[in-house]
């Protein structure tokens, strides 16, 4: 059986799979990041893991392998830039420290496109080709799609949009220098930093009781800066399609999505009229997206 690998690397965990050609998933592991005890401690557990995979398979053969790494990552060389996350893996060229385990071409992208690349396969023939990815976690985080193509900034830099304005400003400044940024109203950082100091409970507990004027307004923060950033994504990137993702996407469509749709819906549908879905995988799509990377630049390869 022919099969691709993706590898999905967190701050905290790295998920792993195996596919077949017709993007099946075959097996599936998990296992801690623990960067901090350096590239050896990495690599070996990484091996192990796909290795335990292809063993419990059987008669496979190994195409290629694919990645997806949180935070800043060289796609070009596959070196990790990111000394915060994955402290301690800094400056390790993954791409060569894999192939050279595996034996086979290995492909790396930015969590948040490999992500987006699991969703669309899932939405499959409903995909419009124009789609934004929000990630909401610690920060927020983004991948973009236009005519099908992942966008990137000329340079091939991943584009951010965590530290542009979603039109709601704080009373407090982020570390980017302005108080209306999206990091700074709906990062889920941000979210549980106000709900702390404005209320002194969990946001979920302040949204389940709303009945205070105070509260309301906690609501209509959140409500607004993800209509807005939805309206202006769409607006920019023509994207008819913006899916939430990451590890606050449950909440946000508990509390804020259904309303942030109805003004998404009274708008002119030329200027930033959009659908919000959460993550169809969960937060499943980063490995399997990874493993549809290796696939699609493998085939590139061969073209
Ligand atoms: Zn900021």
């Amino acid at each position: 059986m022919n099969l691709f690998c993706g590898i999905d690397i967190g701050g905290t965990g790295v998920k792993t799979l195996l596919m077949d050609s017709e993007r099946k998933v075959i097996s599936t592991d998990f296992f801690l990041t623990q960067s901090i005890n350096g590239p050896d401690v990495f690599l070996k557990s990484l091996h192990e893991s796909i290795k335990k995979q292809m063993d419990s398979v059987g008669d496979v053969a190994l195409l290629a392998a694919g990645i997806g790494c949180t935070g800043p990552v060289d796609i070009n060389t596959g070196i990790i830039l990111n000394a915060y996350t994955l402290n301690g893996l800094e400056g390790l060229c993954l791409t060569r420290a894999i192939e050279d385990e595996l034996g086979v071409p290995v492909y790396i992208e930015n969590d948040a496109n490999t992500a987006h690349l699991g969703e669309i396969v899932a939405l499959g023939e409903a995909d419009p080709g124009n789609t934004v990815l929000v990630i909401l976690g610690t920060g927020v985080g983004c991948s973009i799609r236009v005519g099908h193509k992942l966008f990137r900034v000329p340079g091939g830099i991943h584009p951010e949009i965590g530290h542009t304005s979603c039109g709601v400003s704080s009373d407090v400044t982020c570390y980017c220098g302005k108080n209306n940024c999206m990091e700074n109203i709906f990062s889920g950082t941000a979210i549980n930093r106000d709900a702390k100091r404005f209320f002194n409970a969990t946001p979920e507990a302040v949204l389940d009781d709303c009945d205070t004027d105070e509260k309301r307004q906690f609501r209509e923060n959140l409500v607004s800066g993800l209509f807005n950033m939805a309206a202006s994504m769409a607006g920019i990137f023509d994207s008819k399609l913006i899916i939430l993702a990451g590890g606050m996407q449950n909440f946000f469509e508990k509390y804020l999505m259904k309303e942030a749709q109805e003004r998404l819906d009274l708008l002119n549908p030329d200027f930033g009229a959009a659908k919000l879905i959460r993550a169809t995988l969960d937060t499943d799509s980063g490995r399997l997206g990874a493993a549809i990377l290796a696939q699609e630049k493998l085939r590139e390869a061969h073209e």
